[in-house]
C-alpha cells in the first residue's frame, strides 16, 4: 500500500464517488473525536450527508425531466384567495395515495383560478417522492403520440411518456381531429388503472365531448378518464386579474355595485 491512510481513503472515496463523505470527513472526524461519537454514529453522520446530497440531486433531475413550470408548489399557492378549493382535499391528494391507486385528478374551472398551478404543485410532490412526472398540454401530447409510437408497447416506452404521473394541461382549448382523438383514446386506455393522469380544463365535460369529436369516441375517453377520478371544480376570480383589479386600470364600481 502506498501513501498515507488519508490519501488512500481519499482515493477510495473518489473511486466510489462518495463526494459528500469525502467533503465531510475532516469535520466529522474532528466532531467524533471531540464529542466521543461511536464508530456507528460517525459512519451514520457521514452517510446521512451523502444520502441527503444524492436525494437533492435526484429531485433536481426529476424536476428538470418533468418540464413542470417553475415555482408552482403548494407552498406558493394562496388558498385564502380561492375559498372554493377544499384545502383538505388538496392535502389528501398531496399524500399521493391517488398515485398508488392509479387514480386520475381533474381540475376544472375558469381561467386563472389556479388549476395549472395546483396540478404542477401535485407534480412537485410526486418528484419529491422520487417518482417521475411529465408535464404536457393536450395539443403537445397528441403531437408527441403521433410521432412516437413507442408508447404502445410498454416495454419500449421512452422518455416522459413512461412517467408515473403525466399532467395534461389545457384539455379542451382546441378540438382534436379524429385521428388525434383516436390516439388520445389509446393513450388513456393504455394508462387506465395502471398509471395516473392529472388533467386541467376550463371546459366542462359536455364541452370535452366536442373536443374529442365523434360522440362514441368521446364517451369512451371520458368513461376511462372519469372511472377512478378525483374531480375538483374551482370557482372564483382569476388570480391573474387580482393585481389588475386593485390597479387604476380596472373599471371602478359605481354606488350600485355595477361597473362604470
Ligand atoms: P388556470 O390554469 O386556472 O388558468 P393558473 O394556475 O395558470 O390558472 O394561474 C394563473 C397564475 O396565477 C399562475 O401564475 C399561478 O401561479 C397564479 N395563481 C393562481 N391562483 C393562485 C393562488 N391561489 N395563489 C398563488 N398563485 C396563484
Ligand atoms: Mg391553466
Amino acid at each position: 500500500m502506498t501513501g498515507t491512510i488519508g490519501e488512500r481513503l481519499k482515493g477510495f472515496l473518489e473511486r466510489l464517488r462518495l463526494k459528500s463523505v469525502l467533503q465531510g470527513l475532516p469535520h466529522q472526524t474532528n466532531q467524533a473525536l471531540a464529542q466521543g461519537h461511536s464508530y456507528s454514529e460517525f459512519l451514520e453522520r457521514l452517510l446521512q450527508e451523502e444520502v441527503a446530497r444524492r436525494d437533492e440531486e435526484a429531485l433536481k433531475r426529476l424536476l428538470i425531466a418533468s418540464r413542470l413550470p417553475a415555482g408552482k408548489t403548494l407552498e406558493t399557492f394562496d388558498f385564502g384567495f380561492q375559498p372554493t378549493i377544499d384545502r383538505r382535499q388538496i392535502h389528501e391528494l398531496a399524500g399521493l395515495s391517488f398515485l398508488q391507486r392509479h387514480e386520475n385528478v381533474i381540475f376544472l374551472g375558469p381561467p386563472g383560478v389556479g388549476k395549472s398551478h395546483l396540478a404542477a404543485a401535485l407534480g412537485v410532490q410526486v418528484c419529491r417522492a422520487h417518482r417521475s412526472v411529465y408535464w404536457t398540454t393536450l395539443d403537445d401530447l397528441v403531437k408527441q403520440l403521433h410521432g412516437d409510437r413507442s408508447w404502445r408497447e410498454p416495454a419500449r416506452l421512452r422518455g416522459g411518456l413512461r412517467s408515473s404521473l403525466i399532467i395534461v394541461d389545457e384539455v379542451g382549448y382546441l378540438p382534436l381531429e379524429r385521428k388525434e382523438a383516436n390516439l388520445f383514446f389509446q393513450f388513456v386506455a393504455h394508462r387506465y388503472e395502471k398509471a395516473s393522469l392529472i388533467l386541467t380544463s376550463n371546459k366542462d365535460f359536455t364541452e370535452w365531448s366536442k373536443t374529442f369529436g365523434e360522440s362514441a369516441l368521446a364517451a369512451a375517453i371520458l368513461d376511462r378518464l372519469l372511472h377512478h377520478a378525483h374531480i375538483l371544480s374551482i370557482e372564483g376570480d382569476s388570480y391573474r386579474l387580482k393585481h389588475y383589479k386593485k390597479s387604476d386600470l380596472a373599471p371602478k364600481k359605481d354606488q350600485q355595485g355595477g361597473s362604470i
